[in-house]
């Protein structure tokens, strides 16, 4: 059960937390707020005076903690949690972080949000030397490394773990004494920190964790970075200088909350530039704008505030529709049982109609979308995007890794309107994003990934390189 909207789903989220004597309680309110970013499974674990201690199950935050004891029983004044959607590794429990490793000497405790791109060579280099792997999730990795490390101490061994996984990786660690956040080299994920009113510093996913249990955003994590919080403070150090910012752009198009900043740019108003640049590239006559609720809601506010039409609310989502056991059949929902989004007659009637979505993926949301606006009255749909056609696969903690889901991957721009039904379809430019989202950086970009749109990945893919070049050969790319 998921909230999966258009099988475009974000990794994972993190949060962690040093300094409280209501740790775990405050990691669950954390995790809360990063819930969009993963509804398989969820776990705290804390720190107990060095003790390490975890729950963890398949499910939704409030479900794995449907009983108060479950967090009641894990005391401390540290701890990190996970809310986590699969991309790597199966749905099952034993994949469900945070994980916890015990050794003779020492224990730890481990959170990730990416994915790694040589996860595959490293873990078969591994077990080939012995290492016995309790999860297919690829975040284990790291614990391995880190454990085999021949380095005398255990920030050196941390160091050399991180210099050798490859990809987007947002970790967590905590330790008997200490919490860790480290970043990858080209910060795909998001990642800050903050302090609370008695100097409990936090860490997560999203900023908006932060508004959630009053604490104060301090900065976000640079690439490459290492951060040891402990009982003496912050302290800032690095693993590698060979970093260049390439932050996630779809963060911002449409996995973050828009109560979240990140990198200085806040998520609703970056969306609202998006679509105040799109009426700007936007060729058509219509009568109104009406943006897809949730996410391109924004996006919707910006083009109507730009372009002069009215913004209007033709579109209303069914908020619990993922607490719904009972699915509509093929034949009930012929018969108009629709679960997700109704039209609103009354509003697009005889209406020329803007309808601004973040993305298209495979285009079957689209699609029904359009055919739901026309039954509804509207006299034309044009259908703008908020973002450029998704082309590319993504290896850096996106579930689309293949380039046959894409609809823009295999069809030009008139064929997608064609197979959506659309009398015309927009997309926002690659250069259209990266000026409205803005970040204050040399780094090229803006300091974003775009590779979704370009094909232009940041790193080399390691063990996706063969796959890739395979897929390209097969399939005509939509910008060439
Ligand atoms: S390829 Fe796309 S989804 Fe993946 S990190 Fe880059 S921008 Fe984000």
């Amino acid at each position: 059960m998921t909230y999966e909207v258009k099988s475009l789903n974000e990794e994972c989220g993190v949060f962690g937390i040093w300094g409280h004597p209501d740790a775990a309680k405050l990691t669950y309110f954390g995790l809360h707020s990063l819930q969009h970013r993963g509804q398989e499974g969820a776990g705290i674990l804390s720190n107990d005076q060095g003790k390490l201690k975890r729950h963890r199950d398949m499910g939704l935050l409030s479900e794995v903690f449907k009983n108060p004891a479950n967090l009641d029983k894990l005391a401390g004044t540290g701890a990190i949690g996970h809310v986590r959607y699969a991309t790597a590794g199966e749905a099952s429990v034993d994949n469900i972080q945070p994980f916890l490793f015990r050794f003779h000497d020492m224990q730890f405790g481990l959170a990730h949000n990416g994915n790694l791109t040589n996860a595959e060579s490293l873990k078969q280099e591994l077990e080939q030397r012995g290492a016995i792997f309790s999860s297919t999730s690829d975040s284990e990795i790291l614990a391995h490394l880190i454990r085999r490390s021949h380095n005398p101490n255990l920030m050196g061994k941390i160091k050399e773990a991180l210099s050798l996984v490859k990809g987007g990786f947002a970790y967590l660690l905590m330790f008997e004494d200490k919490l860790i956040a480290a970043l990858d080299p080209n910060g795909f994920r998001p990642l800050s920190i903050g302090k609370m009113t008695n100097g409990a510093v936090v860490v997560s996913s999203e900023t908006c964790a932060f508004e959630v249990i009053g604490a104060e955003w301090i900065r976000d994590v640079k690439p490459g970075e290492i951060v040891i919080i402990d009982d003496n403070g912050i302290q800032y150090d690095s693993y590698t200088n060979d970093t260049q910012l390439a932050i996630c752009s779809m963060e911002y198009i449409y996995f973050a909350r828009p109560d979240s900043n990140i990198h200085g740019v806040n998520v609703h108003t970056a969306r609202k530039r998006m679509g105040a640049q799109l009426a700007r590239e936007f060729k058509h006559e219509a009568d109104i704008v009406v943006g897809v609720p949730n996410s391109s809601l924004s996006a919707a506010m910006g083009f109507a505030e730009e372009s002069g039409l009215p913004n209007e609310m033709g579109l209303i989502k069914n908020q619990y529709t993922q607490r719904t056991f009972i699915q509509p059949t093929q034949e009930l929902r012929e018969q108009g049982v629709r679960m997700k989004l109704s039209a609103v007659s009354g509003v697009v009637r005889g209406k020329r109609v803007v309808m601004i979505d973040d993305s298209i993926v495979r285009g079957t949301t689209s699609r029904r979308i359009v055919k739901l606006l026309k039954e509804a009255g509207a006299t034309e749909v044009h259908v703008a995007i908020a973002s450029p056609a998704l082309a590319y696969p993504c290896f850096y903690g996106i579930d689309i890794q293949s380039r046959e889901e894409l609809i823009a991957a295999n069809h030009t721009v008139e064929e997608t309107c064609q197979i959506i039904g659309a009398d015309s379809l927009t997309y926002l430019s690659i250069d259209g994003l990266i000026d409205s989202i803005g970040i204050e950086t040399d780094a090229p970009n803006g300091g974003l990934c775009v590779a979704y749109f370009d094909g232009k990945y940041p790193t080399p893919l390691y063990d996706y390189e063969e796959e890739y070049r395979r897929s390209l050969e097969e399939k005509t790319s939509f910008y060439k």
